[in-house]
């Protein structure tokens, strides 16, 4: 699905580079987090697939709050550059809220800006957050309706959760929409309601299948090392016996977040190209 996601925007890049148009996508790493490495590399790695021109830049850990915005606004001001990724989390003592707000909102293709969220509120179009499309997009994949079903996220965060509950909610995907977090009482009652069953939490194994209604479809987007490797926060192997669908982890929601980067970024480059109103 993924796959099919990166050659519709190849095609899209393609389409503009016949009117002259080149695609460049920015990536900032501020400091030496290796999973944020990995992170980065594959999303440069994946721009370049589609035809997209990637710039990187590494900053030092040692890099001034002063200094990163600065970056971002040569970025902003660059025309070869569509879409700008500073990869959070950023090193402890920046502001990453700071950041986030000083990437001009038409290149902001994480979809994280306060003004981007905002069009997400008021259900306007815009730059979407990367890992909630990813989940809207493979629920429209497999045909799975929001319509009328009742859907449980769990996990509040303003990268996942909320703005899923958002586009989850909104008028098209017209689902009822329940958010739980580290407070909800008993989670299981909660869960067990839902059609639509979404984990953003970051505990492992968390959903198992006393949690899950049979038939939902359960939606993985939970990524947590442990000594096997990579795992959701659904027990994979117990919540398939009961579920309708689930996705797996790793090679579920992951996949579909990295793509969903390269879309927003053929997108910005489609508005600023004029193909697209704002
Ligand atoms: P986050 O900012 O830490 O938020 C976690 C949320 O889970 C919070 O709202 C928290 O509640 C809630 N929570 C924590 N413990 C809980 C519990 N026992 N029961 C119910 N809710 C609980 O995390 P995030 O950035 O949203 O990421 C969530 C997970 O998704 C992580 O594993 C992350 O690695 C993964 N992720 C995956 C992708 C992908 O591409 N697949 C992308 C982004 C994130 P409170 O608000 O009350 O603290």
């Amino acid at each position: 699905m993924a796959a099919t996601v990166r050659k519709e925007v190849a095609e899209r890049v393609s389409a503009l580079a016949a009117r002259g148009v080149s695609v460049g996508l920015a990536t900032v790493l501020v400091g030496d987090d290796e999973p944020s490495q990995i992170y980065v590399r594959h999303k440069r790695r994946d721009a370049e697939e589609v035809g997209m021109r990637s710039v990187h830049v590494d900053l030092p850990a040692t890099a001034s709050q002063a200094e990163v915005e600065a970056l971002v606004r040569e970025l902003n001001a660059d025309p070869s550059i569509d879409g700008i990724l500073v990869q959070l989390p950023l090193p402890m003592g920046l502001d990453s809220e700071a950041v986030t707000e000083s990437i001009d909102p038409g290149k902001d293709v994480d979809g994280l800006h306060p003004y981007n969220l905002g069009l997400l509120v008021l259900n306007r179009t815009g730059l979407r957050p990367c890992t909630p499309s990813g989940v809207m997009r493979i629920l429209d994949h497999y045909d799975l309706p929001t319509s009328g079903r009742r859907a449980v996220v769990v996990g509040r965060s303003f990268l996942v959760g909320r703005p899923l509950a958002l586009m989850l909610s909104a008028k098209g995907a017209d689902a009822t929409v329940a958010l739980a977090h580290s407070r909800t009482e008993d989670l299981a009652v909660v869960t067990r309601e839902a059609d639509i069953l979404v984990a953003a939490v970051g505990v492992a194994s968390l959903i198992g299948a006393r949690h899950v209604k049979p038939g939902a479809v359960v939606v993985d987007v939970g990524i947590n090392r442990s000594d096997e490797g990579l795992v959701g926060d659904v027990d994979f192997e117990a919540v398939r016996e009961i579920a309708g669908a689930v996705t797996p982890v790793p090679g579920g929601v992951g996949p579909m977040t990295r793509a969903m980067l390269l879309s927003n970024t053929v997108w910005a480059a489609e508005r600023r190209a004029g193909l697209r109103g704002s």
